[in-house]
């Protein structure tokens, strides 16, 4: 899954014998990729939306993992435009239930963060590592881009697109105090995660950084998702499909 149909450009014509299903107002995609059978689908923009999303893929659709490739901006030190970081966890950035409940924490889960799993996140990274190797350098180079990173950590989500450098630092340092340490921001993986979670279905995500959540963020979005974003995302889901344990 993405949020946006420019994310997931060029995903699509890999479906063998693609057939449309529609739900919920989304349009998913069912069809074989490599020899496995595969949904693909786009969550919409936000948390809500991207739990409805999930939420349908796993109930109706009964998909035994769920991968998403996106973009993010980046708010870790030496998280750069171009890089990718592939999630160890999320948690909300947004959410605040004190002083009923600690910041962050989720109410009723006891918890702030949704760890994504283990062995699938292991075979992403992997997938990012061997599936970037030759096609980042193409694209950083037509860019202007440095060489992307490959960095590990934890994604902070929430419904708003941070476009304030301001903004963006207290985001972190607020999180920072509660002890966690996000390398980016979007708006829909920590729902995915919960919704995941829920169900017991294993997840694991990669975001391409588009930008530094400042006052540029919003410069250039569609392009640099079009050039960068979804061909990463296309070289890293084909080799993570590859790569992948069959059931
Ligand atoms: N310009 C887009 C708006 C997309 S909203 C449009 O017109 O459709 C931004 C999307 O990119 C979200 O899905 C979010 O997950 C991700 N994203 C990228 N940079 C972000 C940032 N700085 N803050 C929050 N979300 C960001």
């Amino acid at each position: 899954m993405s949020a946006l149909l420019d994310e997931q450009r060029g995903l699509l014509e890999q479906l063998v014998n693609p057939q449309r299903v529609k739900r919920a107002g989304r349009t998913f995609w069912c069809g074989q990729w490599a020899g496995q059978n595969v949904v693909l689908v786009l969550t919409k923009v936000g948390k809500v939306a991207a739990a409805t999303t999930t939420t349908v893929l796993v109930e109706a659709f009964g998909v035994k993992s769920v991968l998403f490739t996106g973009v993010a901006g980046g708010v870790g030190t030496g998280v750069k435009v171009g890089d990718v970081v592939v999630a160890d966890a999320f948690i909300q950035h947004d959410l605040n239930s004190a002083p009923l409940f600690p910041r962050y924490e989720i109410p009723l889960y006891g918890r702030s963060t949704f760890d994504c799993d283990p062995s699938l996140s292991a075979v992403l990274l992997e997938a990012a590592r061997t599936g970037l190797a030759g096609v980042g350098e193409h694209f950083h180079r037509s860019l202007l881009l440095e060489a992307p990173v490959i960095h590990r950590g934890l994604i902070a989500s929430g419904d708003q697109f941070v476009c304030d450098p301001s903004a963006a630092a207290l985001m972190r340092a607020d999180l920072q105090a509660a002890g966690h340490e996000p390398l980016a921001v979007e708006m829909e993986g920590a729902a995915v995660a919960q919704v995941c979670h829920d169900f017991g279905v294993p997840f694991a995500a990669m975001r391409t950084i588009s930008d530094r959540a400042d006052a540029q963020a919003h410069l250039d979005f569609s392009d640099f998702v079009n050039q960068v974003a979804s061909p990463y995302a296309l070289a890293v889901v084909g080799q993570f499909i590859r790569l992948r344990p069959q059931k």
